[in-house]
């Protein structure tokens, strides 16, 4: 297993190295800067010829359906996908099914326009369903609140790596200020772990690989252009975030609100990526709407903060923040080992605890003994 997970990710950088030609994505440092062109496109996406087949229901056979089968089967909802037709069959109906409960929509196995509009928002690449099974609404858990997923088998970083490294793919010429969003989102799971997140100006020997890629770029899974899949990652211990160079990303500074334009093409980056970094720890995704792990977000929305189906499904792989302050002694974890090389703060906390109780007990033998 070991010795597969290193021939796929030597396979994806002989090809990267190769065969690739990474681009630098287009980066809106604020909402006003976005051209009014990208509002006009706000309906242009990868998946917006699937509206037509509203109404579809079993037996019938309507052109487009062979493509709706295989965007089913991309996230796991159709295992097998030979002889690929435009029938509505029983295959069609059960994927259908499984996505309208997976996505708390009304189970009709009929392509209503509440599942159309679903089915048509950029989402994660990573599929929801993996060998036919899913947890992401409730599966086999005993506590059917509980929406958190993990991947099979339940992969997590090891106990001796408490101490992430990132490192960006250096041909994408990323600003600090994009930079700087990476920070913040891998914070947001700092504070809630015993986690800690540093960056690193090298890709060698980093935990964590990320860039930003367009089309084909080694791994089999395809980016497909303006919305459609925003972005995909591997679970532990493998290390990789890619997004898409394609899509427009606005880089806000998280002081707007969640709901940022009312319809547009142009994503917000740290939504995505603390979606994409819940994958990197072992998540896998949840039917809360409100969850970072949610696998749809809609142009123009902006979702930063961990929700408790995160919290829970994450502190189920790894503990809480050992300072047990909900993650207020963890503040700025990240980008303080940008700078430092070292996430510390957890430990300098530690050693002056100790030296403080070192200090008291010493002070009460002296009162002893004197
Ligand atoms: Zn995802
Ligand atoms: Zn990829």
């Amino acid at each position: 297993m070991r010795f597969l997970t290193q021939l796929t990710i030597l396979s994806f950088f002989v090809f990267f190295f190769f065969t690739v030609n990474p681009i630098s994505a287009k980066f809106y440092t604020n909402v006003s800067s976005i051209p009014p062109l990208q509002f006009l496109n706000a309906t242009q996406n990868a998946w917006e010829t699937f509206s037509k087949l509203a109404g579809c229901q079993i037996g019938e056979k309507i052109d487009g359906l062979s493509k709706l089968k295989q965007y089913f089967h991309r996230f796991g909802y159709i295992t097998t996908i030979k002889n690929c037709t435009d029938d509505f069959d029983d295959a069609l109906q059960s994927a259908i099914n499984t996505y309208q409960k997976n996505f708390n929509l009304k189970v009709t196995g009929k392509l209503d326009s509440f599942t159309l509009r679903q089915i048509v928002k950029p989402r994660c690449g990573n599929p929801d369903m993996i060998d036919g099974f899913s947890e992401m609404n409730g599966g086999r858990k005993l506590r059917t609140t509980e929406r958190y997923s993990f991947f099979p088998g339940k992969p997590r970083w090891p106990k001796r790596k408490r101490d992430l490294t990132y490192a960006f793919l250096p041909q994408n010429n990323l600003t600090d200020e994009v930079k700087r969003v990476f920070a913040r989102a891998f914070t947001r799971w700092a504070e809630v772990t015993p986690l800690n997140f540093a960056r690193s100006e090298s890709l060698r020997g980093a935990d964590i690989f990320i860039g930003f890629f367009s089309g084909e770029h080694g791994d089999g899974e395809p980016f497909d252009g303006a919305m459609g899949t925003l972005a995909h990652a591997s679970s532990p211990p493998t290390g990789m975030l890619h997004l898409d160079g394609d899509e427009d990303w606005l880089i806000s500074d998280g002081a707007i609100s969640r709901r940022i334009l009312p319809v547009t093409t142009v994503v917000d980056l740290e939504s995505v990526v603390v979606h994409e970094i819940g994958h990197l720890l072992g998540l896998g995704h949840s039917s809360v709407e409100d969850a970072i792990m949610f696998p749809a977000i809609s142009g123009g929305d902006r979702k930063v903060e961990l929700a408790k189906d995160d919290i829970e499904g994450i502190q189920h792989l790894y503990g809480g923040n050992p300072n047990g302050d909900g993650g207020g002694g963890k503040k700025n974890t990240s980008r303080e080992s940008e700078t430092s090389g070292s996430g510390g703060g957890g430990g300098l906390r530690r050693w002056r605890g100790w030296v403080i109780s070192l200090s008291l007990i010493a002070t009460c033998v002296l009162f002893i003994c004197f």
